[in-house]
């Protein structure tokens, strides 16, 4: 099996720019700390440690006079943020595609654009497989 996108060339398969890619990238780390903040109760593969996809993102609190470094996770507060954004608190398994789209969506509004238009692909228009075209209303037929 092919790791190449398939669809329109342009976005890679996606529908959306580059720009908009990073950012749900960038909202999927966020709802993903809100997610270890509101589960950080939970049993850990790797107890101290944020999650795997998280680690290494320069997280670490700095180190106090009797302190080691820390990781943010804990008690962060970054569940209130990402309940805020998503519209609803993360589940057991964390925050889902919806909650990131209406997490994206927030951002892209809050910064003064329209996320119906912001980041989407100029080639396929967001229809990167041509499916709304296939979709799409048709003449229906002629009665017989
Ligand atoms: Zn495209």
């Amino acid at each position: 099996m092919s790791d190449e996108a398939e669809g329109c060339p342009a976005c890679r398969g996606t529908g959306h720019t580059r720009a908009r890619y990073i950012l749900e990238r960038l909202v999927s780390c966020l709802l993903i700390a809100g997610a270890d903040d509101a589960n950080k109760d939970r049993p850990r593969a790797q107890p101290g440690r944020p999650h795997p996809n998280l680690d290494g993102m320069a997280l670490h609190l700095p180190a106090g006079p009797h302190e080691p470094p820390d990781v943010v996770w804990s008690g962060t507060g970054m569940a209130e943020l990402t309940t805020g954004l998503a519209g609803r608190p993360p589940s057991g398994m964390g925050h889902d595609a919806i909650d990131r789209w209406n997490s994206t969506d927030k951002i892209v509004r809050a910064a003064g654009l329209d996320p119906a238009t912001w980041g989407i692909c100029p080639a396929c228009k967001g229809d990167p497989d041509g499916l709304l075209q296939e979709s799409a209303p048709t003449t229906p037929p002629e009665p017989t």
